[in-house]
């Protein structure tokens, strides 16, 4: 069965997507750590991160850059935390959040609840 995560690559579950390759997508966390917080996924539905083949991951790394990069630019956080955590959904996936104290990533924290305009406005300006 496909994971959630390729069900919302396939269009089948809807997602605030940030951006989309070939090989890979990514989309905001449905319950953010911050405002911004996004994953990315290779299309490919490999479980394990490190199971990825070399050039996989090391792709899956420069088209996270990208998206890192304007989300500093647009949150103004001092850094973009990238992080490979969680059991939960068993598709690899990072986490990019705007991060201005190490609290901040911290994932047993109470996660922002936000409405359908927040994420569709975050996601306007996060969008590449
Ligand atoms: P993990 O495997 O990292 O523990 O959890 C998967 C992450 O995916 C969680 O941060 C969770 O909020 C997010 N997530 C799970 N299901 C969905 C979904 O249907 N849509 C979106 N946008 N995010 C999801």
């Amino acid at each position: 069965m496909a994971s959630i995560f390729s069900k919302i690559v396939a269009g089948e579950i809807p997602s605030y997507k940030i951006a989309e390759s070939d090989k890979y997508y990514a989309f905001l966390d449905i319950n953010p750590l911050a405002a911004g917080h996004t994953l990315v996924i290779p299309k490919q539905e490999v479980d394990y991160f490190y199971d990825l083949d070399d050039d996989m991951l090391s792709g899956m790394i420069i088209f996270a850059k990208e998206i890192a990069q304007k989300m500093k630019a647009v949150t103004g956080c001092k850094k973009v935390a990238t992080v490979v955590l969680g059991l939960e959904v068993a598709h690899a996936h990072i986490h990019l959040i705007p991060m201005n104290n190490e609290s901040d990533v911290d994932f047993r924290r109470e996660k922002l609840k936000l409405t359908p305009e927040e994420f569709q406005e975050i996601a306007s300006k996060l969008k590449l």
